[in-house]
């Protein structure tokens, strides 16, 4: 007898480990370790990942597998590896980690049936429940759970009349589509089509469009092509002449998309550096981590192309990784047209059916190369000659739910797997990776030259506090505006920056003060001017405008901060010629909005391109000559050690668009603070003054690199709760972690309340402790029972960007 380990999907501590199944006789050859499964679990039928398959077990009685719902393993050895480390690593439960890996397509959907047990039975049925089954014999749970025939239903149940019966199904399908083909001998096609009467002349067209191609056709096409109906295929297909077939395809975000074949551009000398070692990597199947540090511009995505094509001269396959913003029409334009169909790409903004395509067509080895935003590092490549990380600073690369992995940690897990190399690049590195390249744990590797002739675009910093005293109220500053205008008299273009975090528009009684406040969250709530209304960005609470202060009754309720939209409204007044596309998330919410909106703005129909984060990267047009920043400080505040490096590095992107090409950039930075060290280093391109500076401060404070972290978020509906749970975490860590280990807290979360439940922290901040996932998984599990009531959250988080 072979029994099969199974893990199962419920995310729950009690079930964190492996259930083992009877493999039924006719199945002992055909499953293999890494398929997917549903097997039955208490009365429930669950999807769950063979771990496993051994000839022995603990357990006396075993329940069989229901069903294999893999041809082939999905996930393989390595990857039942890595998600082994990314439970010890994180935390999180082992199902987490293995759905994580994969589409959301081939997540579990659970769907309840009710069925008649027996067609006899049929008339024993109460009435109500008879008229339900009239003419069918199985209805879905989900058309009456809300209704009252339940009780009804329940007894017919008990009766054994009716039975429930739970179905495992996938998110998405795999899509198909009709295939006609000619089922006959030629002669015989021949014959048929002289029988045709004279004035079938549609018919006769479908069969000689036929009998030319070579293998079927699809029915759509054939339809259009022929003019044909739909009815008389049916008819030949009834008299044997056709057949019909389902054929599989790939739903491909790509289709009508024509990439332009690009040939590898020769080096300069810089690169030709930067590129050897990695070459000689990839060569030699050597694991190492090269750190590219480039300045905006200095050809550092040429340099992965040309080393991605020495990985396909090697047989091997690459990974790619972009921040999800930056993963714009254009990144992928280059890939697409340097490499053409051996490229998959995976973002968000692809259907959870397109993106099961993509990795598909990853499983069934049809490309050689991914391009993705975070996920696209458990890309299913058995043969990996190379992980690129774009832009590795960026935050984005950490996810911020279970399991809460950080792409790089995976990347170099996988790479060493793999014996390949992991290349980070970045104009302002994380400290992290350029502390562990100056200490020669990553090879450094230095682009200092831009290719344009131009250089680095100059940078003016504006004292906003300046303007006012000097009686400009706008949120232009003087130097600002008059740039503006001059590049519209150029017919050049500019991009305006606006920081979202922080600066949206909040709604505030000039009379009392008093600021309107989600009352689920502790944040004020941001006023959305088209539909009239108050959102909570955190818990989606909303409610219609109010014009008088719920607090002091006076009508003096204004709008405070600035949006996006309010920028362009004042642009509108100031400048009325100029045309303005603005991107934040209402004009980007629908399907290719993004990517139509600066199609737009490279064709020229904009003067002007106003957004938020999601222009800061990636963006190259030639005629963009003038980047403003309308509020560099936002960030400054948060309350987040990352507060500098996270600014700096935003500077330094969004003043990377300008002057990219022939004509010649400049910046304009508005700022409260205009002392603050990251503005000032940003502005002078200086990284290396910033790192030294920022590092000195990490130091002092005791923070990343110089110290790993982990926060621990107590939430509950009752304070006294949180504050007490988060005590005893804290209690317990102080009393079994080693002396050097420092634990801050519990204090209340930055943001102290969210979605009614009141949230406390727990900072742990150490160097090395060999014991540490141990001891923090022991005190987490004692309040398990609490946590499955679904009364307490605690969340851990080894290696925070959250701070809030
Ligand atoms: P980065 O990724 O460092 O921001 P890019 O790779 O986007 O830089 O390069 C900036 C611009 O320079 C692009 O338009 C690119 O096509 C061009 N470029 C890169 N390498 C070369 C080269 N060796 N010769 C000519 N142009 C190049
Ligand atoms: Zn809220
Ligand atoms: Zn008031």
């Amino acid at each position: 007898m072979k029994i099969a380990a199974v893990i199962v999907d419920v995310p729950a501590r009690q079930t964190d480990r492996p259930f083992d199944y009877v493999i039924p006789e006719k199945w002992e050859d055909v499953l293999q370790v890494g398929m997917r499964v549903t097997v039955p679990f208490g009365a429930r039928l669950l999807q769950g990942f063979v771990v496993n398959i051994k000839s022995h077990s603990e357990v006396k009685t075993l329940k069989p597998i229901e069903a294999i719902l893999d041809v082939t393993p999905v996930l393989n050895e390595e990857l039942l590896g890595l998600g082994q480390y990314l439970t010890e690593t994180t935390l999180c439960f082992a199902i987490s980690a293995y759905q994580a890996m994969l589409p959301a397509a081939m997540k579990a959907k659970y769907e309840k049936e009710i069925h008649l047990v027996h067609e006899e039975d049929r008339a024993c049925l109460h009435e109500t429940i008879q008229s339900l089954f009239a003419d069918r014999s199985v209805i879905s749970w989900k058309d009456v759970e809300h209704t009252n025939v339940v009780p009804l239903l329940q007894k017919e149940i008990q009766k054994g009349y009716l039975e429930v019966v739970y179905r495992v199904k996938e998110k998405a399908a795999k899509k198909t589509i009709k295939y006609i083909d000619i089922a006959v001998s030629k002669e015989q096609i021949h014959e048929a089509i002289e029988a045709l009467p004279a004035n079938a002349i549609k018919q006769k067209q479908l069969l000689t469009l036929l009998r030319s191609a070579k293998d079927g056709m699809p029915l759509k096409e054939l339809l259009e092509q022929s003019g044909a109906s739909h009815a008389s295929v049916k008819a030949l297909i009834q008299k044997g002449i056709l057949s019909e077939r389902e054929v599989e395809i790939y739903r491909d975000p790509y289709e009508h998309r024509e990439f332009v074949k690009t040939e590898p551009l020769p080096l300069t000398d810089e690169q030709k550096q930067a590129l050897a070692p990695i070459v000689e990597s990839v060569r030699a199947s050597k694991h190492e981590v090269f750190l590219l540090y480039g300045v905006t511009g200095s050809g550092k995505t040429e340099i992965y192309m040309q080393a991605i094509e020495e990985v396909l001269r090697q047989g091997k396959e690459a990974i790619v990784l972009v921040p999800e913003i930056s993963l714009t029409p254009q990144m992928v334009e280059r890939f697409k047209g340097r490499f053409g169909s051996q490229v998959a790409v995976l973002h968000s903004g692809l259907s959870v059916g397109e993106k099961y395509d993509e990795w598909r067509k990853i499983h069934r080895k049809e490309v050689k190369l991914v391009v993705g935003a975070r996920s696209a590092i458990f890309a299913p490549f058995e043969n990996l000659g190379m992980i690129i990380i774009d832009e590795e600073h960026e935050a984005s690369y950490k996810q911020e739910e279970n399991p809460r992995y950080h792409a790089r940690d995976v990347a170099i897990y996988r790479a060493r797997f793999h014996q390949c190399p992991v290349v980070l690049g970045s104009a302002t590195p994380s400290l992290e990776s350029f502390a562990r390249a100056k200490k020669g744990i990553y090879q450094l590797l230095t682009l200092k030259k831009r290719m344009s002739e131009n250089g680095l675009p100059t940078v003016n910093i504006v004292d906003m506090r300046e303007e006012l005293r000097s009686g400009n109220r706008s949120m232009f500053s003087r130097i600002l505006f008059e740039k503006l205008q001059d590049r519209l008299t150029k017919g050049e273009q500019s991009v305006l920056f606006l920081n979202r975090r922080g600066y949206s528009t909040f709604v505030m009684c000039r009379d009392c003060g008093h600021v309107i406040r989600c009352p689920h969250c502790d944040i004020s709530l941001t006023y959305h001017r088209v539909q009239q209304r108050l959102k909570c960005h955190y818990c989606g609470h909303e409610e219609p405008l109010t014009y008088r202060c719920p607090s002091c009754a006076s009508e003096h309720i204004r709008f405070f901060g600035t949006g996006t939209q309010k920028v362009e409204e004042e642009l509108n007044k100031l400048l009325p010629e100029a045309r303005v596309i603005r991107m934040d998330v209402d004009t980007t919410s629908r399907k290719g909005a993004h990517e139509r909106l600066l199609e737009a703005f490279g064709e020229g129909k904009a003067d002007i391109l106003l957004g938020t984060q999601m222009i800061a990267k990636g963006l190259d047009f030639p005629k963009v000559t003038l980047v403003g920043v309308l509020a560099a400080d936002t960030m400054l505040h948060l309350p987040d050690f990352r507060s500098s490096e996270k600014t700096f590095q935003l500077l330094t992107q969004v003043s990377g668009r300008a002057g990219r090409h022939k004509l010649p950039g400049e910046v304009v930075i508005q700022t409260y603070t205009p002392e603050h060290y990251s503005i000032e280093l940003a502005a002078k391109h200086d990284y290396d003054m910033f790192y030294q500076k920022e590092m000195a401060i990490r130091k002092l404070h005791g923070y990343p690199p110089f110290y790993y972290l982990t926060l621990i978020t107590v939430s509950h509906s009752e304070i006294t709760k949180a504050v007490a749970v988060t005590e005893k975490i804290a209690a317990y860590l102080r009393a079994h972690l080693s002396k050097e280990a420092i634990i801050l807290g519990p204090v209340a979360s930055p943001i102290a309340r969210l979605h009614d439940r009141y949230r406390y922290q727990c900072m742990i901040k150490y160097k090395r402790e060999p014991n540490f996932t141990r001891v923090l998984k022991t005190v987490v599990d004692r309040y398990q029972q609490e946590i499955s009531q679904g009364e307490l959250f605690i969340t851990v988080d080894t290696n925070p960007y959250m701070m809030m």
